[in-house]
């Protein structure tokens, strides 16, 4: 997906969201404009010198109780997830616990967040020490909306600097409940929220007066922000879109292959970065691998789950339905079959049934879909799979189930993404951070080393004055 988010021409109109699973109208919201932008920004330039002079354990004590209202208001906030943006209330209530773990632990790490002394000559002082970069920007998609925000706002408040975040025009009354309660617990204009769509983010991401931007988001907009910034000198962090491929090799159990990939393509409507995005099966385990697959898509379901069964949201909004369904319908009108699915659904809303299916080399295997959609190639060995996959532009993440040593090693060191999963579809340790390759971005989104980017490194060298 390089770009499906709602492109207002200006600013001028109001912005309406509809709830997906209904589409009855949940509010609309004026997006901001220059003069908007520019109060917001002046504000948190303003407030900024103050706040990067604010003790490091300070400004953490003030995270760590904003992360624990966001906690007592979790129920609440996975309800407006799930209205706005049609994610399961369960799956937007873990959202809304990680965002406040995040918080917990940017409060935690922030005043450990050192630099280092240096050896210089005896009567000298050298260090190596970081400071905040001054403003952010924050700008955040709609998929994982509370975790995402949490996380970048907690790291850049944590390091000294000010925020004006922009949440996604998809989910704008959420993303403003969230900032103005994080907000409630900071001193004034440390942190200021705009709405809008892509206009607004482009002029705060143009702003002269920031300093670091994060965007994390579709391609297209990054692309537009990275081009921004190189004419204003603002740091920029980008971690963006993937077309995540995933390896079924010979001699894996066909069984639990199909539930790793309809897990890693399903889950959230395959709304996920890190979806499962083309997968490319060994031709020795085909037969029973798309058996299986097709059967565990079955499962799938979105009327509320039963025993056995998954739950499964709408799609975001028609719009994006619009565009999960063109890459599927191309992908049939040219040669691939769907086992399971593949057709739009009467009725109100945006549901999309998942898809399961066999296609041949073409543009659902080529650009993220971000949909429910699992495509599938078949290939006749594991080199020909690793070939296929490394083939790709984008870098985000990449899954390979095998139960061979060798493949599983040559995977993770020539596959070009920033992460690799071997033998499971999702899934790592806590504090991972993996700076995406080509397309899909670059610096780190999340873990310690996000602190690092929000900072910048200065190096003071004091030596003794002359003797008199
Ligand atoms: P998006 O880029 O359209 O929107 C994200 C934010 O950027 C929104 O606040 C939006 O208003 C703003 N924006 C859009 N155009 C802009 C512009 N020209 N200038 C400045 N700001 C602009 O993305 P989305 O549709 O909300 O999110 C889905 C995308 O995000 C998918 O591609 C997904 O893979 C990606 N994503 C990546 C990660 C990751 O960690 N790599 C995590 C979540 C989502």
């Amino acid at each position: 997906m390089t770009g499906t988010a709602p492109q207002f021409d200006d600013v001028s109109g109001d912005i309406e969201v509809h709830d997906p699973a209904t589409g009855e109208l949940v509010g609309r919201v004026r997006p901001a404009g220059p003069d908007e932008v520019d109060d917001a920004v002046g504000r948190a330039v303003a407030a900024s010198r103050a706040w990067a002079r604010t003790a490091p354990a300070e400004r953490a004590g003030m995270v760590r109780d904003a992360a624990g209202a966001l906690r007592e208001l979790a129920e609440e906030l996975a309800r407006l997830n799930e209205t706005e943006t049609g994610r399961p209330y369960d799956d937007g209530l873990g959202g809304v616990l990680a965002a406040a773990g995040t918080l917990e632990q940017y409060a935690e790490l922030g005043p450990l967040h050192r630099g280092r002394s240096l050896q210089g000559g005896w009567g000298a002082t050298d260090l190596m020490v970081f400071q905040p970069r001054g403003v952010a920007a924050v700008l955040t998609p709609w998929n994982d909306p509370v975790a995402v925000a949490a996380g970048l706002i907690g790291a850049a408040l944590v390091t000294g600097n000010t925020v004006v975040h922009k949440p996604s025009e998809r989910c704008p009354h959420l993303g403003r409940r969230v900032a103005d309660l994080v907000a409630s617990f900071l001193t004034d204009d440390v942190l200021t929220v705009v709405d809008g769509a892509g206009p607004t983010g482009a002029l705060l991401s143009g702003h002269a007066a920031i300093d670091v931007i994060a965007h994390v988001g579709s391609i297209g907009a990054g692309r537009a922000i990275a081009q921004a910034a190189a004419g204003t000198g603002a740091k920029v962090l980008l971690e963006n879109g993937g077309n995540d491929p995933l390896i079924v090799d010979a001699g894996v159990d066909p069984v639990w292959a199909a539930e790793q990939v309809a897990l890693g393509s399903f889950a959230n409507g395959g709304q996920v970065c890190v979806s499962v995005e083309r997968v490319y099966c060994h031709r020795d385990v085909a037969q029973p691998f798309l058996a299986a697959l097709a059967e565990e898509a079955t499962r799938w379901v979105y009327r509320p789950a039963a025993e056995g069964e998954k739950a499964l949201g709408p799609l975001v909004d028609r719009r994006h339905r619009e565009h999960v369904h063109a890459h599927v319908a191309a992908a049939l009108a040219a040669g691939a079959t769907a086992h399971v699915g593949g057709v739009v659904p009467d009725g109100p809303g945006a549901f999309y049934p998942v898809l399961s299916g066999l296609t041949p080399e073409m543009a659902i295997l080529r650009e993220e879909t971000f949909g429910p959609v699992a495509g599938v190639r078949v290939v006749d060995d594991f080199n020909a799979a690793l070939a296929e996959a490394i083939n790709d532009p984008h870098g985000l993440a990449a899954t390979v189930l095998t139960p061979d040593m060798e493949h599983a090693q040559r995977a993770w060191r020539e596959i070009p993404a920033g992460t690799v999963k071997i033998n499971a579809a999702f899934g790592g340790a806590p504090g991972g951070a993996a700076e995406p390759r080509g397309i899909s971005g670059s610096g780190f989104g999340y873990g310690p080393e996000l602190l690092d980017e929000f900072a910048t490194t200065k190096v003071v060298h004091i030596a003794p004055p002359p003797a008199r």
